[in-house]
């Protein structure tokens, strides 16, 4: 079976991680990465949804963190900082900088970004096809109001810095509208059995990668299957301030609202978590197929038992 994924970081690749175990050696797995967080740090570019997505596939991941490397030191973000060279704020460590190093060598001597993600997962073996959406530049910029007036700043200063404390007045995935889809992402999504969203975030993970002309498209005109996964549970994101966002595109923070944001044309089915039982009728009752499930990745065979549900899910919707 060809299963494809769109997929921001943290949420994505645990989810990954499960689907991995529940399907064999015929199947396929590719995954569509987000890149609209990427960001210029130290001269160096840095792809954070990208790299979270290889390291955790690929067994190098910081597991209680969910970024960055297992066993990382950190001599050269302190070195910057005795030159007093930020910024202090995104975690960069040793290893970590050996990754944005070659990453951007590449890309300087001419290779485009879906080609140096390829060659990074030569070592990395994350055992799954993973494609950047784009290998233009994209960047998800927000609108907020603070003491210095209204602005746009960077998704990761946004995020990291400011840690989503003021309110997101608006989501900009600057280059979107211009950007075209990685090779190799069209044809994926043509090709697929089934295509997957995985709990990642819905406005500035998979939001960004359907923001690319031409992708939402091929999900939604597709032939196979596409189930999602609510990444809300209970009216709250199960990690990190997705209601943040969400209220920028004036969404509601609960599962039913993520489902009809992402609408009965590009989904057919839906999975809440049991808590949640009671979006499965409204959900429903705007076309989309919804079970309750238990949807928190505590474990990889609560993980594994999600993946399993989604493929259920997308065999009963199939046809
Ligand atoms: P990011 O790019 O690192 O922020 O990661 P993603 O966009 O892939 O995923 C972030 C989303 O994953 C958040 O909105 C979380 O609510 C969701 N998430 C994280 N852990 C879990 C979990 O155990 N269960 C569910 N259902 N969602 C989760
Ligand atoms: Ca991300």
């Amino acid at each position: 079976m060809r299963i494809v994924a769109l997929a921001g970081g943290i949420g994505g690749a645990r989810f990954l991680r499960g689907l991995k175990d529940v399907t064999g050696p015929g199947d396929e797995i590719t995954v569509i990465g987000n890149t609209a967080d990427d960001i210029h740090l130290f001269g160096l570019k840095v792809c954070p949804d990208l790299d979270t997505l290889m390291y955790t596939l690929g067994g190098g991941i910081h597991e209680e963190q969910g970024w960055g490397r297992a066993d990382e030191t950190w001599s050269i973000k302190n070195e910057m900082k005795a030159y007093g060279v930020g910024p202090e704020w995104f975690g960069l460590g040793d290893k970590d900088f050996a990754t944005h190093i070659v990453r951007t060598q590449m890309l300087a001597a001419g290779y485009p970004l879906s080609a140096v993600t390829e060659a990074l997962c030569e070592r990395w073996q994350p055992g799954v096809r993973l494609l950047p959406m784009s290998d233009d530049r994209v960047e998800t910029h927000v609108r907020i109001t603070d003491e210095d007036g209204t602005r746009a700043v960077h998704f990761q200063e946004y995020w990291v810095k400011l840690h989503a404390a003021v309110d997101a007045e608006a989501i900009i995935p600057v280059g979107a509208d211009t950007a075209k889809p990685a090779p190799g992402v069209l044809e994926a999504l043509a090709a697929a059995d089934v295509i997957l969203l995985p709990p990642s975030n819905p406005v500035v993970s998979i939001g960004t990668i359907l923001a690319v002309p031409g992708i939402r498209q091929a999900v939604s005109s597709s032939s196979a299957p596409v189930v999602g996964l609510s990444g809300i549970v209970g009216g709250a994101p199960v990690r990190g301030m997705a209601d943040r966002v969400l209220a920028a595109v004036g969404v509601e923070a609960t599962a039913a609202a993520v489902a009809l944001h992402y609408s009965s044309e590009l989904l057919d089915g839906w999975l809440v978590d049991t808590t949640d039982a009671d979006a499965v009728g409204p959900v429903e009752a705007a076309g989309i197929a919804c079970r309750a499930v238990p949807l928190l990745m505590d474990s990889p065979a609560a993980t594994a038992a999600m993946a399993r549900a989604a493929l259920e899910l997308a065999e009963q919707v199939r046809g």
